[in-house]
């Protein structure tokens, strides 16, 4: 009797579960138990009462914004492709989550695929697409599995397929498995990839609801941008908007990993404060340890200390700070990590992820590595700083993507908040907190 309801335990008591309020409650490989719940009544909804144009309208009324990490408005990008004039319009889903540390994608796909199906299938219907991908990175087999399976169900209880529902609308929808390349997440080398050919970036424009996939109109939208397009339509935009801060409506996961007491998948309005993440659900370290900062991000994302905590987690809040929200990862990190360390293997993660088709993010980020790497090995000099700070504003001004231009982010936010560190680094040749030792000093 001591023991709390699972729902009542801090982890799960503060969080607001609109994308992930099915998770767990239903079983995802059946189709009925969807349905049952109220699952397809959006699709239904848009088909018998609504014109394509009333459904851009309420998308763009919700204020929705990708969560995929850069944060357009959805309602805009659906507005744009659905005035596309063509014979043939695509629509993606970009399920290519690739940051170390997260995993919400994954555990959408696999707790409730159905949803994001009936996100598609109101997205197509709206923009006038007749052909969907969902583009599922291989390393997710379950995900892969389970969609596969949801799709097959689907289309045999005719809500894919031709004549939906008994109306005009046609819509087709597979899973196509990449490769493992973090540059696929990338739009535009993700259609190269789902074409077959290498997935690299193209310089922009012409953009992909330009000419995307096979040279057609394209809309790409992350998972999560799609799974919540049903409770959009179902409930309203006005609903939606409750939810979170005037610019940005709604929930957001996050994969809260690290050194914090309560790790996993945490859903909370947009402008709840970093502070209720790592502390009100995550606990803290949950040892003696103190908390030190935490990576909003991912790789491309960017170290923000303590003393920020308050600061909301919106878009706009966390550029201010020099990070960026991305598709959802939150690594918090105690007195135990080395900060110089910390970026030194971000950035290894995006020099050995270059596509390495431009020269600024090929060859700086090899550079920018082989500084910081003699910096923790104890090897560094003051004019070392200068010149990473340099090398990053380079890379990041000139690259032709996104993972280039956000690579240094790592690199500058530890050189603007823990430059202290690189400077002990520097001086006393040795790391305080001891993980460069135990890399290379040892
Ligand atoms: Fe490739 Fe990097 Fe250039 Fe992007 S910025 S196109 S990943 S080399």
């Amino acid at each position: 009797t001591d023991i709390p309801h699972w729902n009542e335990t801090p982890f799960f008591k503060g969080q607001t579960k609109i994308v992930l309020r099915h998770t767990g409650l239903i079983d995802p490989e059946k189709i009925l138990d969807y349905i049952a719940i109220g699952g397809y009544r959006a699709l239904a909804k848009v088909l018998t009462n609504m014109q394509p144009t009333d459904v851009v309208d309420e998308v763009l009324a919700s204020r929705l914004r990708g969560r995929g990490g850069a944060g357009f408005p959805t309602g805009t990008k659906w507005s744009i492709m659905q005035k596309a004039q063509a014979d043939q319009k695509y629509i993606i889903c970009n399920a290519d989550e690739g940051d170390p540390g997260a995993y919400m994608n994954r555990n959408e796909i696999e707790s409730d695929p159905h949803m994001l199906i009936e996100g598609m299938l109101i997205g197509a219907y709206a923009m006038g697409a007749s052909e969907g991908i969902a583009y599922v990175r291989a390393e997710y087999p379950l995900a892969v599995k389970r969609l596969k399976a949801a799709i097959e169900q689907a289309t045999a209880m005719k809500l894919l397929g031709n004549n939906i529902l008994g109306t005009n609308f046609s819509f087709n929808l597979e899973v196509v498995e990449g490769a493992g390349a973090f540059v696929c997440g990338e739009e535009t080398a993700l259609i190269a990839s789902i074409e077959g050919k290498a997935g690299r970036p193209m310089p922009r424009p012409p953009y992909p609801a330009q000419k995307g996939l096979y040279g057609k109109p394209t809309n790409i939208n992350n998972v999560e941008t799609w799974c919540n397009i049903p409770v959009i339509i179902e409930k309203g935009s006005e609903w939606f908007k409750q939810t979170g801060t005037e610019k940005s409506s709604g929930t957001k996961v996050f994969s809260l990993v690290g050194k914090v007491k309560n790790t996993g998948l945490v859903e909370l309005p947009l402008g709840s404060t970093i502070e209720q993440f790592v502390f009100n659900i995550g606990e803290g370290t949950g040892t003696s340890k103190r908390v030190k900062a935490v990576q909003t991000g991912g790789p491309s994302g960017g170290c923000i200390p303590l003393e920020y905590f308050s600061t909301p987690v919106d878009y706009e809040s966390l550029a201010s700070l020099g990070a960026i929200m991305g598709s959802g990862g939150m690594v918090v990190m105690d007195q135990d990590n080395c900060m110089v360390d910390v970026a030194r293997y971000f950035l290894e993660f995006n020099s050995a992820e270059s596509c390495g088709k431009c020269t600024p993010c090929r060859e700086g980020l090899a550079q920018a590595l082989a500084i910081l790497t003699k910096i923790t090995k104890g090897e560094g000099t003051h004019e070392d700083l200068t010149l990473l700070e340099q090398l990053s504003q380079t890379i990041r001004d000139t690259s032709i993507c996104a993972l280039g231009q956000t690579a240094p982010n790592p690199i500058l936010t530890t050189l603007k908040y823990f430059r202290n560190e690189y400077e002990e680094h520097i001086r006393e040749k040795r790391c305080h907190a001891g993980a460069c030792e135990a890399l290379y000093m040892a």
